[in-house]
């Protein structure tokens, strides 16, 4: 089973994540352009059965999205970097920030989210599917 690492910019807090990502894509929610500086936010989705932490801790700070649900956001508690985000509607699932992984170079965006929200300066891919808001994941 492939078996990816990552970490936050200082290094206190480490992780590893089994197997493929379930979904993966850019959120352009105006949280996510305060996490991500500006831009959107890529991620990629599993089960939170995947990620284990393997150094130190994250803190946590819980906002209400734009979507109704409460958006968890795990970040460093010493240089601040968000690493990953679940949210109450799908407490099953949690993203990881792309950014975080060791290696980020195989990421491939299978589309984008909260594209109602995106700024006018942002480039989105128009050959990939986009939704306004959030997707309708059914009861998965
Ligand atoms: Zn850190």
């Amino acid at each position: 089973m492939t078996v990816r690492e990552g970490g936050c910019l200082c290094g206190a807090v480490r992780y590893k994540v089994e197997g493929e990502p379930l979904m993966s894509g850019a959120c352009y929610c105006r949280d996510c352009q305060y996490v991500a500086g500006g831009a959107e936010a890529v991620g990629a989705g599993y089960l939170a059965d995947a990620l284990t932490v393997t150094k130190g801790e994250t803190r946590q700070f819980v906002i209400k999205g734009e979507s109704g649900a409460d958006v968890t956001r795990h970040f460093c508690p010493d240089c601040g970097v968000h690493l990953f985000a679940h949210n109450s509607t799908h407490p099953q699932f949690l993203s990881i920030k792309i950014g975080t992984l060791d290696d980020p170079s195989g990421f491939t965006s299978q589309g984008n989210i909260w594209t109602s929200s995106a700024q006018p300066w942002h480039h989105i891919d128009p050959n990939l599917p986009a939704w306004e808001k959030e997707p309708d994941f059914g009861a998965a």
